[in-house]
C-alpha cells in the first residue's frame, strides 16, 4: 500500500472470532493495572530499538532526550504515555497494530477464555500487549511519526469496536503518543496517586528513563545491570535500601550473573533473619529485562531461597505459561539450580575465608542453611560442609568437626556417635548438669526449624543418632557397655516398680523402670522418648495438631536405684509411702518444667505444710 493513500481510512479489525473487546474489557479487575506496564515497556522497546539502530549506525539523526513520559489530564480524562523512539508509518500501524498486536491479543483472548485456573497466572504474567488499553480506555488514539526520513505522521484511532481509523497527522518529532481516553468505569486511573503507585511497581528499573508529574521515576541502570567489579559495598547497601526502605542492613549478598546457557542477572541479599520463620516471604522480585513482573518466584527458586531479597532479572523465564508449566520447565529448573550452586558457593566461600564472621551470622542464616539441607538434596550436599552447630559452651563446629569430638565419649555400643542436644538450657538444666558430669557435649538446638532439621540430618548421617538429654536417662541414652551396679536385689527393684504403679498408675500414660544412676542425681527422672517428641515439636512448628493428637503424653519414670531416697521409699510405712512417691515424682516433673496449675498449686501447699 502507498503511504499517500492514508489521507482518511476506515478500516475493520478482522478476525475469526467474536468480538475480544467485550472480553478485554471484562478482565479481572486487579489486573486492569497492567495496561500501564504494557505501554510504557511498549514506549520502552521502541526507544531502546533506536538507540540500537543508532550503535549500528543505521540512523543518522540526533537521538535527543530519550526518556518516555506519562501524562494525565484530569480535566480531559486522558493518560498519554509519548517517547521519541522509532515511531511507526501507516503502513506500520496497519501492520503491527492492526494484524500482528490484533491477532496476538485475539489469541491471549482465546487462551483466557479456556483455562480459568491459569487466568490470573496468564494476565499478570503474560501481557496482553498494546490492547491492554481497552482495559481502561474508551477510545484509543497512536499519534505517530517513524525515525525514518521522508515518512509522514499518522493517526489511528479505535473506540474500542472492531473499526478503526486512520489518517495522516501533523507530527513533526519523531516518536509515538498513546492518548487513552478513560472510560468512566475507569476513573480511579485518572488519579496522580494511583498512576504514580503503578509506574512504581512495574517502572521503577526500566531501562529509559521514565517521567511522569516532572519527576523522573525510575532508575535506568540498577546494579544488577552492571559488572560486579564496577561496584561497591556501599552500591549494594544503597539498592538494598532502594528495595527495602525500612529493613535492616543486610548480612551479605551474591551477584548473579550467567549469559550461557540462559540469561540471568540479579542480585540476592541475605537479610537477618534471626529465629523468625514467619519473615515475610516474597521479597525476590523478578523482572524481565528491567521490566517488573511478579514477587511471586516460588515456582522460579526453591522454596528456602524465597527467604531471601533481591531482584532476578532474566528474559528467559517464560511468563506466558501455567504454574505447573512452569515448574516442569527446563530453563526454569536450570535457573533454580544455577541459583542454589551460586548461594551454596557463596556460603562456603565465606566460611572459608572468614570463620570467624561466618559463626557470627550464623544465628542470622542458621534457619536459612538449615530450612536449605531438608528441603533441598542438592544445596544439603554442599552445605553440610559448613552448616554449623553450637554447644552449651557458645563453640561452633561443623557436622565433622562434632563428631570428631564427641566419638571418644560418646559413642553407644553399636558403635553409632550420640550426638546429645537440648532445646531450652534454662528448662532442662538438671540435665545438662548430668550430661556435664559425664564428660558429655550438648548441642544448644532451640530455634523453631530444629525439629525438622534434627529429623532431617540424622538419616543422612552415617552412624548418628540424635537425642535430646532428656530422650532418656542419660546412662540409656548413650549407653555404653561400662555400667553402675545396682545396690538393690532384683526383688527389691521389681517391689518398687510395683508401689510407684500403685501410687501413680503405669501404663500407658506412664512406663516405671528402675536403673542404678549416679547418688548424686534425682531419685526420680522423667523423660519422654525423643521420637514422640520430635513428632509434637514438628507438628506445632508446622502448626498442625501432633500426629497424637490429645493423646496423653507417654512418659518414662526412671527410679534412680542407688539413691539414699530409694531406700528410705522402699522402706517406708504403708501409710508414708505414698506420699514419698508422690513427692519424689512431683519434684522430678518441677526440675523437667512440667508441674504446672492446680497440681504445682498443691505441691507448693504441700511444702508450705512441712515447713
Ligand atoms: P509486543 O510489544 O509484545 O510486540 P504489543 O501488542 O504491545 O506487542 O505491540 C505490538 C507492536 O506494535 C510492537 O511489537 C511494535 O512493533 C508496535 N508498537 C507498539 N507500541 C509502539 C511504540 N510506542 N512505538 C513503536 N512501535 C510500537
Amino acid at each position: 500500500m502507498e503511504a499517500t493513500a492514508t489521507q482518511f481510512e476506515k478500516g475493520q479489525l478482522s478476525i475469526h472470532t467474536d468480538n475480544i473487546f467485550p472480553i478485554i474489557k471484562k478482565f479481572l479487575y486487579s489486573d486492569h493495572e497492567i495496561f500501564l506496564r504494557e505501554l510504557v515497556s511498549n514506549a520502552v522497546d521502541a526507544t531502546q530499538k533506536l538507540k540500537k539502530l543508532a550503535d549500528f549506525g543505521e540512523f543518522g539523526g540526533e537521538l535527543g532526550e530519550l526518556k518516555v513520559t506519562v501524562k494525565l489530564d484530569e480535566t480531559a480524562k486522558t493518560i498519554t504515555i509519548s517517547d521519541r523512539g522509532i515511531g511507526m508509518t501507516a503502513d506500520e500501524i496497519k501492520k503491527y497494530i492492526n494484524q500482528i498486536a490484533f491477532s496476538g491479543a485475539a489469541e491471549f483472548v482465546e487462551k483466557y477464555k479456556e483455562k480459568e485456573d491459569t487466568r490470573a497466572n496468564i494476565i499478570g504474567n503474560f501481557g496482553l500487549g498494546f490492547y491492554s488499553a481497552f482495559m481502561v480506555a474508551k477510545q484509543v488514539e497512536i499519534i505517530t511519526k517513524s525515525y525514518q526520513p521522508e515518512t509522514e505522521a499518522a493517526r489511528w484511532t479505535c473506540d474500542g469496536s472492531t473499526e478503526f481509523s486512520i489518517e495522516t497527522a501533523d507530527k513533526t518529532d519523531r516518536g509515538t503518543d498513546i492518548i487513552l481516553h478513560i472510560a468512566d468505569d475507569s476513573e480511579e486511573f485518572l488519579s496522580k496517586h494511583r498512576l504514580s503507585e503503578i509506574l512504581e511497581k512495574y517502572g521503577k528499573f526500566l531501562p529509559i528513563e521514565i517521567e511522569f508529574d516532572e519527576k523522573i521515576i525510575n532508575n535506568p541502570t540498577p546494579i544488577w545491570t552492571k559488572q560486579p567489579s564496577e561496584l561497591k559495598d556501599e552500591d549494594y547497601l544503597a539498592f538494598y535500601k532502594e528495595l527495602h526502605p525500612y529493613s535492616e542492613d543486610p548480612l551479605f549478598w551474591i551477584h548473579l550473573n550467567v549469559d550461557y546457557p540462559f540469561n540471568l542477572t540479579g542480585v540476592l541479599y541475605f537479610p537477618k533473619l534471626k529465629n523468625d520463620f514467619s519473615v515475610k516471604k516474597e521479597k525476590i522480585q523478578l523482572y524481565s529485562r528491567q521490566v517488573f513482573i511478579t514477587d511471586e518466584v516460588k515456582d522460579v527458586v526453591p522454596d528456602f531461597l524465597t527467604l531471601l531479597h533481591g531482584v532476578i532479572d532474566s528474559p528467559d523465564i517464560p511468563l506466558n505459561v501455567s504454574r505447573s508449566y512452569l515448574q516442569a520447565d527446563g530453563n526454569v529448573k536450570k535457573i533454580s539450580g544455577y541459583i542454589t550452586r551460586k548461594v551454596a558457593d557463596k556460603l562456603s566461600e565465606i566460611f572459608r575465608n572468614n570463620r570467624e564472621d561466618f559463626e557470627k551470622k550464623f544465628d542470622d542464616i542458621g534457619l536459612f542453611v538449615k530450612y536449605g539441607i531438608i528441603s533441598d538434596e542438592k544445596f544439603g550436599e554442599k552445605a553440610k560442609e559448613f552448616c554449623l552447630l553450637k554447644n552449651t559452651e557458645g563453640k561452633h563446629f561443623t557436622f565433622d568437626e562434632y563428631t570428631e569430638k564427641v566419638k571418644e565419649n560418646q559413642t553407644n555400643k553399636e558403635g553409632n556417635v550420640v550426638w546429645l542436644y537440648t532445646t531450652d538450657v534454662q528448662k532442662q538444666d538438671s540435665y545438662l548438669q548430668s550430661a556435664r558430669k559425664r564428660g558429655y557435649d550438648v548441642l544448644v538446638l532451640d530455634t523453631v526449624i530444629d525439629p525438622h532439621f534434627i529429623n532431617g540430618i540424622e538419616y543422612k548421617l552415617e552412624k548418628t543418632n540424635i537425642k535430646r538429654v532428656d530422650a532418656d536417662t542419660l546412662d540409656k541414652l548413650v549407653e555404653k557397655e561400662i555400667k553402675l551396679e545396682s545396690v538393690l536385689s532384683k526383688d527389691d527393684e521389681e517391689k518398687l516398680k510395683k508401689q510407684f504403679e500403685e501410687t501413680l498408675g503405669g501404663a500407658p500414660k506412664l512406663t516405671i523402670s528402675v536403673e542404678p544412676m549416679p547418688t548424686d542425681e534425682l531419685p526420680v527422672v522423667i523423660t519422654l522418648p525423643e521420637f514422640f517428641r520430635r513428632m509434637n515439636d514438628m507438628a506445632a512448628t508446622s502448626g498442625q495438631k501432633s500426629m497424637f493428637g490429645d493423646m496423653p503424653q507417654m512418659l518414662n519414670v526412671t527410679i534412680n536405684a542407688n539413691h539414699a531416697v530409694t531406700q528410705k521409699i522402699l522402706n517406708a510405712s504403708e501409710e508414708e509411702q505414698p506420699q514419698l512417691i508422690r513427692h519424689a515424682y512431683n519434684l522430678a516433673l518441677l526440675s523437667q518444667g512440667m508441674l504446672s496449675g492446680s497440681d504445682l498449686t498443691a505441691f507448693v501447699q504441700q511444702a508450705v505444710a512441712r515447713l
